[in-house]
């Protein structure tokens, strides 16, 4: 016992859970009972999974089995309320995942819910959680301060549901009753760790009770993955790092543009099949100087012509080591309303707790 190695059951299907129960000498619907104890209750221990018998429940712990939720190794809390916590895992890597009461309207939503808050509390509570879906990230973009880590592994499909199901539990959320968007736009690259985001995606669908209508993912590109996700019959909505205007700017300040330029991008933007009403997102990190000018608004307009698209900008959030700057507040209205005169609908994303390094781009965990 002192020596077995922990297995997380976070992340397994039914079916894989159907099989362990099985394996107990359990009866076939025990597999249910687990799958809704782990990902309905969100037990963090196997002893709260108290629908379960309990000669079950010793079997599972013998056999080193845990619920498999990340330990809260910090968090930090930001006078916007937003909250920004280190999941750490079993071999001691940790994410950073960030809670964000009351949504980020400009992150998930179109701006057209603004106003619209209610006054009663909890029942009527929206957050938004933006998830990593690798501990650092390969891509190597400029501008990001997750992109100073370097990539050092994937998560598995239980470890991006376990700081989902941290941040849940810490705030008590009953999914049913309030509104949480999910949006991967934490640390790393969620279409470079495809299988497991997509695994996970379908378990927080079926078993944590998210719909896949609150939930975003946000790529920088990867052009084959924004093709098979297209082929998904169920998925989440798409959000696309554009970032630039014209190659030149974009190779620069994303280097994997050498590999899908803007025209290949916006070719797979193109074939993929939106839903009623459905829009992809462009994301576009305004940078003081580099991408901001009227100009490039102008362009980056005439790029989207006959893409069923919003944009969300970004004003940089600056940190240690990046070498760029932030525009002014007039610069980035004055872009937004370029790309309002052109017809493309525009929103200024509201930055988030950027006094605990929690905004966009500033998730690096030695960052505090
Ligand atoms: N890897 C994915 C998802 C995580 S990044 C992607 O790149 O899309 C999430 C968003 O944060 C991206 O749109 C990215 O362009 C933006 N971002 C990165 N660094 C930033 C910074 N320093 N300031 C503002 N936004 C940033
Ligand atoms: Fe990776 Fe996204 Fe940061 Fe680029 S912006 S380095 S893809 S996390």
């Amino acid at each position: 016992m002192l020596h077995q190695i922990q297995s997380g059951l976070l992340g397994l299907s039914l079916q894989q859970l159907s099989v362990i129960a099985e394996e107990a000498g359990q009866p076939g619907y025990r597999g249910r009972q687990l799958f809704e104890a782990l990902y309905g209750q969100r037990i963090c221990t196997i002893s709260d999974a108290t629908a379960l018998p309990k000669n079950f429940r010793e079997w599972l712990i013998e056999r080193g089995y845990v619920a498999g939720i990340p330990a809260e190794e910090k968090r930090f809390t930001s006078i916007d309320g937003s909250e920004r916590f280190l999941a750490k895992f079993s071999d001691g890597q940790s994410v950073e995942t960030v809670w964000m009461p009351e949504g980020d309207l400009g992150e998930a939503g179109d701006g057209s819910e603004a106003g619209e808050e209610e006054i009663s509390p909890r029942s009527h509570r929206r957050a938004t959680i933006c998830v990593s879906s690798q501990v650092g990230c390969a891509v190597n973009c400029q501008f990001c301060m997750t992109a100073l880590l370097g990539i050092e592994r994937n998560l598995t499909a239980g470890e991006i549901i376990g700081q989902i199901h941290l941040v849940l539990n810490r705030h008590r959320v009953d999914v049913e009753k309030e509104r949480i968007n999910l949006v991967f736009m934490g640390q790393g690259e969620p279409f470079l760790n495809y299988d497991n985001f997509m695994e996970a995606v379908r378990l927080l669908h079926e078993g944590t009770g998210i719909p896949l209508s609150r939930m975003t993912v946000s790529t920088s590109g990867i052009v084959p993955r924004i093709d098979d996700f297209g082929r998904e019959a169920q998925r989440p909505k798409l959000a696309i790092s554009l970032n630039a205007s014209n190659d030149e700017v974009r190779t620069r300040i994303m280097p994997l543009n050498k590999k899908w330029n803007i025209a290949t991008l916006l070719d797979a933007v193109r074939r993929f099949p939106l839903k009623t009403r459905e829009r992809v997102t462009f994301e576009y990190v305004l940078l003081d100087q580099v991408n901001d000018s009227q100009a490039d608004a102008r362009e980056f307009a005439e790029l989207l012509t006959g893409i069923r698209c919003k944009v969300n900008l970004i004003a940089l959030n600056p940190g240690p080591e990046i070498l760029f700057g932030t525009p002014s507040a007039r610069n980035v209205a004055t872009f937004k309303a370029v790309l309002e005169r052109a017809g493309v609908p525009a929103y200024i994303r509201r930055p988030r707790g950027r006094d605990i390094y929690a905004a966009c781009g500033q998730l690096k965990k030695s960052a505090l």
